[in-house]
């Protein structure tokens, strides 16, 4: 059987697993797999499956055009749509193409198989990948409203015991996409398993600094790796960064090889849980004077199909993106290091709008230039 194996043209930093463990499945089957991207010009290949991927619900658009692309290329292929916005909105894309299979959740056929990476020689924009992607782990222990994990993957389980059966033995780092591994129960011996691979681990979904222990910064650090990121997500996460942002740095980490992720612009009307512009940047201050790194990651509403669609209660079109305008001109990809001039424009602001002002006051005014709709405490 020919299998074609679509990822949309959307942004991603990262290949598509699902498709690349897909493909492992097809393999074991002897089918002839093909992996392209976007809408690509197929000759020689004529599928009878053709599975497509999806990201986030705001990159809706390149999903739809590839399933008509490929629809209209191959009318007989049965198509399945599998991935995030498949499974959180699966009749959006019923309702424009009810000719297609709609895969929810994971795909329990393929997800034990180690992830096909050869199949990722055949696209351009993958073929010098050199990250090995897994997960140990599925679910999270914690429910934060402002997550997909609980919604789509419920409760924290194993799914790979051993991660070294999912590294490639070419691929110089093991990027681990669990979304709380400090909250697994055999978070010690897996660790040691990864520290056996002898390659860069990135537990790049962040840690949780509520599970944070002596022993457990102890062997983060006997890890080879490029940092360790967190989140501080409100204010009331700030004993859990601290405390863990001490443990990392008695265990050998420098202050700047520490990040943490500051959500900003959420707001949950069944729970109250909310930030505001003024607690967003008395976090960001916190964390630069923890001499740490802060990340901020604006809310996405993950069921809406637009970006940046979502604007808190609490925030204003105008605020978030003098955020975004900070992040560009002040930081350092995105990210605010705490550089000793910006460390000290924070603390003389003594408030958002000053802190995040891109331009110096001119004499005599006294109003700020990035305003909002409502004022927060
Ligand atoms: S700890 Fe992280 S993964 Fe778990 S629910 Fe909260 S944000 Fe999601």
């Amino acid at each position: 059987m020919q299998v074609l194996l679509v990822e949309p043209a959307y942004y991603s930093r990262y290949p598509p697993l699902g498709l690349m463990k897909i493909a492992a499945y097809h393999r074991v089957l002897a089918d002839d797999v093909r992996l392209v991207r976007g809408l690509a010009d197929i000759r020689d290949f004529k599928p009878s499956r053709i599975e497509i991927t999806s990201l986030f619900t705001y990159a809706w658009k390149p999903v739809h055009q590839a399933i008509e692309f490929y629809h209209e290329k191959f009318p007989e292929a049965r198509i399945g749509v599998g991935g995030i916005y498949a499974s959180l909105m699966p009749e959006d894309i019923l309702k424009d193409h009810p000719y297609v299979n709609i895969h929810v959740g994971l795909n329990t056929e393929a997800e034990r198989y180690m992830p096909d990476y050869d199949i990722l020689k055949q696209v351009d924009r993958w073929k010098d990948w050199d990250g090995s992607i897994l997960f140990t782990s599925r679910g999270c222990v914690n429910r934060c409203p402002f997550c997909m994990v609980p919604v789509m993957e419920g409760g924290l389980r194993n799914v790979l015991s051993d991660p070294r059966s999912h590294v490639h033995p070419e691929h110089s780092r093991v990027i681990v996409w669990d979304n709380n591994f400090l909250a697994l129960p055999d978070w010690k011996e897996k660790m040691e398993l990864l520290r056996q691979t002898g390659k860069y681990i990135d537990f790049n979904q962040g840690l949780d600094a509520r599970q944070m222990t002596r022993e457990k910064a102890e062997m983060l650090a006997s890890l080879k790796t490029k940092g360790i990121r967190m989140a501080y997500d409100g204010e009331h996460e700030k004993e859990a960064a601290h405390r863990a942002a001490d443990l990392l740095e008695n265990a050998g980490f420098g202050r700047r090889e520490i990040s943490f992720y500051a959500l900003y612009n959420f707001y949950d009307y069944e729970c109250s849980f909310y930030d505001t512009p003024d607690e967003f940047y008395r976090r960001i201050l916190d964390i630069m004077h923890m001499g740490c790194v802060s990340y901020p990651m604006r809310f996405v509403d993950f069921h809406s199909k637009s970006k940046n669609g979502f604007v808190s209660v609490m925030w204003s079109e105008e605020r978030l993106e003098a955020v975004a305008k900070a992040r560009r001109v002040l930081g350092f990809g995105g990210a605010f290091p705490p550089y000793e001039g910006l460390v000290k424009k924070f603390e003389q602001a003594g408030s958002f709008d000053e802190a995040f002002r891109l331009e110096p006051k001119k004499a005599g005014e006294t109003g700020t230039e990035v305003t909002g709709a409502v004022a927060d405490g």
